[in-house]
């Protein structure tokens, strides 16, 4: 059975940077994915360190928060049947050098770390997420 979920999309830096926001946006609306939350922000360092948590052990974890911090991002929150799987689909693999034809990675990763895009990849990791941008009050109903 599906079921309503809601997840976290994130244009990254290179993205935004390239000015891909806008067909990104628009392969999500395409999609039939409902925006119901959007900002333009710049986190700083200790902002993205929380965000990737998750990595702090991981070699690539410096690198990427400096990336992150590094410019303007679009962060989104989605809601759709299947939301968080039917987004990673669309998004892509991490490295685009495996990303499917027709993924939004695939059309404007650059490499595995300045990739375009982030999407949640779970309910909890989804839930934590969308509140660390979002407050409830800035969600559309
Ligand atoms: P995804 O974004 O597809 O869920 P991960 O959660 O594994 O991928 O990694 C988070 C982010 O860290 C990636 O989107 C990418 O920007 C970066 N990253 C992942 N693996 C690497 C790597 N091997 N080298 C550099 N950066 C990486
Ligand atoms: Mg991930």
């Amino acid at each position: 059975m599906k079921t309503l979920q809601r997840t976290l999309s994130i244009i990254k830096p290179d993205a935004v940077e390239k000015g891909a926001a806008g067909d990104i946006i628009h392969t999500l609306l395409e999609n039939k994915f409902r925006t119901i939350g959007m900002k333009m922000l710049h986190i700083n360092k200790a902002q993205a360190e929380g965000f990737y948590a998750v990595h702090v052990s991981r070699p690539f974890f410096e690198s990427l928060t400096n990336f992150m911090s590094s410019g303007p991002i679009i962060v989104i929150a989605l809601e759709k049947e299947d939301a968080i799987a039917d987004y990673r689909k669309l998004m892509g693999a991490t490295d685009p050098a495996k990303a499917e034809e027709g993924t939004i990675r695939k059309k404007w990763a650059a490499n595995i770390e300045k990739n375009a895009v982030h999407g949640s990849d779970a309910e909890d990791t989804a839930r934590f997420e969308l509140s660390y941008f979002f407050a409830g009050y800035e969600l559309a109903k």
